[in-house]
């Protein structure tokens, strides 16, 4: 396993002091340091003008209250985040996350990670990430509906299509950017479509963007198992989540004729041997927000609920986590690893803890890191710029032939990355050091700022 390169400690020291508490960033800072090693190895010159000290901090940092009322009159407040990491590239572009577990330090690790994955697509996109602690599961649509306008009061005067241009994450669907697209517009008297993505087809949305996120990370690790000359093909799959990723990356699994026997949520997890029913699941989860033990009611004989345990104890040769940071440990990554896994692609954000993809890399199993791998949510989101700024609208097709392309050509650029510093088959590393390569050349050119 690498360590940091000790030209680099200084810099991990600063970050820990400076963002104290905030483990989830020091997470994420300290996985993309470890890369670097070999870089500033090769190019010692990325090691001037505190370069990489200055990737590790945000531009700018907004944290904002957000009153509301509720249906019975109450007023609540939640506290709002935007963190605009990096604009190098391009205007910071990332989602927005509602969940109770959202603070600042969560925020800065997404934001972080977004940076160097809107590098890796190769389109004209910066990084940041935003949401905010309010929980909306269990909240009326006229009480989400507030809360997304009081949110956009606030956050609308730091966006813009050339400034900041946030989408969804968890808790913030196609329902959530509606509300928010509404306020900004009556807030700015400007029908700017390019301010936000995951936009509603009837007003500037792009097609397949619902499906990006899913439907890319099948299309990476596809990708990546036909390096050892294997495919989907009749496959067991775990996905873990029941959200936007999991449920297109289930789709498309079963599109390519592999076999998806687990799905889950905060609650619990569903195993079918017969392979999860996708009208069923998107019934339950997308039409009627309901738990995933409902899944198992209705599909009745054959499917069961579980609420102990873990899902990645369910045998499979390919897991997909889908779900959230953190949620497949060590114990986890055994587990699989015992019952014969062979590919491992984190459609989730860091879903993977850094023990767990210790023991992958060290049995030899493929892993996609989802800074790669879930690329191509942003990258269809960028490609939803594109149709709103020339006024047009692509079919589903032509979208996800470009999201294909996208995705198959990070594939290569991490696995030849890895090959060039002398790690083939580490796409952690190629990873890494392919997006931090395209950001410090942008921040070089532009000078110190
Ligand atoms: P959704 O809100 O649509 O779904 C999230 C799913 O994960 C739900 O099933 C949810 O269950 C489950 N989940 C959330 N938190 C936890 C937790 N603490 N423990 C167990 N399960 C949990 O979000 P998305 O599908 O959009 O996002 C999933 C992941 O993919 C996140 O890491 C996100 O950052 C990442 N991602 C999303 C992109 C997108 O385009 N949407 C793009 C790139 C990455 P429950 O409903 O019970 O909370």
């Amino acid at each position: 396993m690498s360590k940091i390169d000790e030209k680099l400690e200084p810099v991990l020291d600063q970050v820990l002091r400076r963002n104290a508490g905030e483990l989830e960033f020091h997470q994420a800072v300290t996985e993309v340091l470890e890369s670097l090693g070999r870089v500033v190895a090769k190019y010692p010159s990325y090691l001037e003008n505190a370069l990489i000290e200055r990737i590790c901090e945000p531009e700018r940092q907004i944290i904002f209250r957000v009153p509301w009322v509720d249906d019975q009159g109450q007023v609540h407040i939640n506290r709002g985040f935007r963190v605009q990491f990096n604009s190098a590239l391009g205007p910071y572009k990332g989602g927005l996350r509602f969940h109770p577990s959202v603070n600042v330090g969560i925020i800065k690790f997404l934001g972080f990670e977004q940076t160097f994955k809107n590098a890796l697509t190769g389109l004209p996109i910066g990084g940041g990430k935003g949401g905010s602690d309010f929980d909306p599961r269990g909240r009326s649509d006229g009480e989400i509906m507030r809360f997304c306008q009081s949110y956009m009061t606030e956050l609308h005067r730091h966006l813009g299509e050339y400034t900041d241009v946030p989408a969804g994450d968890i808790g913030v669907g196609g329902r959530e950017i509606g509300y928010l697209f509404g306020q900004y517009k009556r807030l700015t008297n400007r029908y700017e479509a390019g301010v936000l993505t995951g936009k509603g087809l009837v007003y500037g949305g792009s097609r397949a963007r619902t499906e990006a996120t899913g439907y890319g990370a099948v299309y990476f690790v596809e990708r990546m198992l036909a390096t050892r000359q294997l495919t989907f093909e009749n496959r067991r799959v775990v996905v873990s989540g029941s959200g936007n990723v999991a449920i297109y990356t289930a789709e498309k699994i079963t599109e390519f004729g592999g076999k998806v026997v687990a799905c889950s949520d905060s609650s619990g997890y569903v195993v079918d041997e017969a392979g999860i029913d996708l009208a069923l699941l998107k019934e339950v989860k997308e039409s009627r927000r309901e738990r995933i033990s409902e899944y198992a009611r209705l599909k009745g004989d054959g499917a069961r609920f579980s609420d102990t345990g873990s899902i990645w104890d369910v045998p499979c040769e390919i897991a997909m986590p889908s779900a959230t940071q953190n949620e497949l440990t060590g114990r986890d990554a055994k587990a699989l690893i015992e019952n014969g896994v062979i590919a491992v692609g984190e459609g989730a954000n860091m879903p993977s803890t850094p023990e767990a993809v210790r023991f992958f890399r060290e049995a030899g199993v493929l892993f996609a890191p989802g800074k790669a791998a879930n690329a191509g949510g942003v990258a269809t989101s960028a490609l939803e710029m594109q149709q709103n700024a020339s006024r047009d609208s692509w079919t589903f097709e032509q979208t996800e032939q470009r999201l294909a392309d996208i995705m198959r050509r990070i594939h290569d650029t991490c696995a030849s990355t890895a090959d060039e510093f002398g790690t083939p088959g580490d796409y952690v590393l190629g990873a890494n050091i392919a997006g931090f390569v395209r950001v410090a050349e942008a921040m070089r050119a532009l000078g110190v700022i």
